[in-house]
């Protein structure tokens, strides 16, 4: 029997200042809170969580994160909420802390919440977590029967965060449609477990919408450290929708071969989205799009700030071997690269690849725009 899944958190939560209301949403959930949050992130918001778990009278117990969600630093998180008796788990910033906090969380068979601190990426929503290496390298997915029971983000915060982290939650979020709609024409199934239903289709082509008449006027807002409608339209894309969209509309290559430049260090210093953009264009040229198609994802993400050339995470087409890789792991068993309507082998991904540089200089000269320079990693 085929069934279609729709999987989603119990309560999201948005809005300038909504950080002063968050000991109040978790304490629907629980006595004793583990806090999860990097020192830098804390630098930022922890005054603010302070003064909500105090008002609530709430215990504040926080613990420290390091860059990624490696299997150590989840089983770490597990042993400090068993030893101390903690009923529900609060990631608080960035994707890695997040799924993290996540992992843990399922491990531990308690509650989890996901606050992130900036619209970098759509992992807050989700009911899994991407497990990295201590290097950065992709390992797995892990997939949980629960999505976190609330998501809560702070716009100002957002406002406030490097453009940098907005400009990926774009490009991770433009790629949810792209996957979703190459998805439904396939065979697979999403992230949630059965056929893509037409509420995750719907909401991934809403977030590509969004995006294209928000995100020029949000990475505006961003810089002038300010919340307007056009932000709060890019975080609930960003966030929510396309959180809800990839994982009950289905992924395809595009996040595949993020997975695959994972292999590639040159691109250990860019961010999710950076690297997922480069793997939309990829994916774009892979199914034979129209050429109109291309040329405005090209022209409409170079606007963004995002990379759609090989240059720009530090590859040429004379990568040889680095391409290789990357086209080996984007198209391992179990990705979600086989989601995609016709059969992809590691050769069509190199061509692909291979392709997009002088696609995307030709098209960038046309409109005017500068050529592809590396990206210089933000961290
Ligand atoms: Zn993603």
């Amino acid at each position: 029997m085929t069934t279609t899944v729709l999987s989603s958190p119990a309560r999201y939560v948005q809005g300038a200042g909504a950080i002063a209301d968050l000991a109040e949403h978790v304490g629907k959930l629980g006595g004793t809170p583990l806090v999860v949050s990097d020192d830098t992130v804390w630098g930022i918001v922890g005054e603010a969580v302070g003064r909500s778990f105090e008002a609530a009278g709430t215990p504040l117990v926080r613990v420290g994160f390091g860059r990624f969600a490696t299997p150590g630093a989840v089983d770490e998180l597990k042993e400090r909420i068993e030893a101390d008796g903690h009923d529900v788990i609060v990631g608080v910033g960035g994707g890695s802390t997040i799924d993290a906090a996540k992992a843990a969380g399922h491990l531990a068979g308690i509650r989890w919440a996901s606050v992130p601190t900036a619209a970098s990426s759509d992992a807050p929503t989700s009911a899994l977590s991407v497990i990295y290496s201590e290097e950065g390298e992709f390992l797995e997915y892990r997939f949980f029967p629960r999505n976190p029971d609330l998501v809560l983000i702070d716009t100002q915060l957002v406002a406030n965060a490097p453009v940098q982290f907005l400009q990926a939650g774009i490009g991770d979020a433009l790629a949810t449609w792209i996957e979703a709609r190459a998805a439904r024409r396939g065979q697979g199934s999403t992230m949630a477990g059965g056929r893509p239903t037409h509420a995750g289709t719907a909401l991934a082509e809403l977030s590509w919408k969004l995006l294209h008449e928000n995100a020029l006027l949000a990475l505006d807002a961003v810089r002038a450290k300010v919340v307007t409608p056009a932000l709060e339209a890019v975080v609930e894309a960003n966030t929510l929708l396309s959180g809800l969209g990839f994982e009950s509309g289905g992924l395809a290559a595009a996040h595949a071969i993020h997975n695959g430049l994972t292999a590639a260090p040159q691109t250990h210093g860019l961010t999710h989205g950076q690297k997922v953009n480069l793997g939309s264009i990829a994916q774009l040229v892979l199914e034979g799009a129209p050429a109109e198609e291309i040329e405005e994802f090209i022209v409409f993400t170079t606007q963004v700030g995002l990379p759609n050339s090989l240059t720009e995470v530090g590859l040429t087409p004379e990568h040889t071997a680095e391409l290789r890789a990357v086209a080996e792991a984007a198209t391992a068993e179990g990705e979600t690269i086989h989601n995609m309507p016709f059969p992809v082998t590691a050769d069509l991904v190199v061509q692909a690849l291979v392709a997009v540089e002088g696609i995307s200089r030709r098209i960038r000269a046309e409109y005017g725009l500068d050529a592809p320079e590396l990206h210089v990693a933000e961290h």
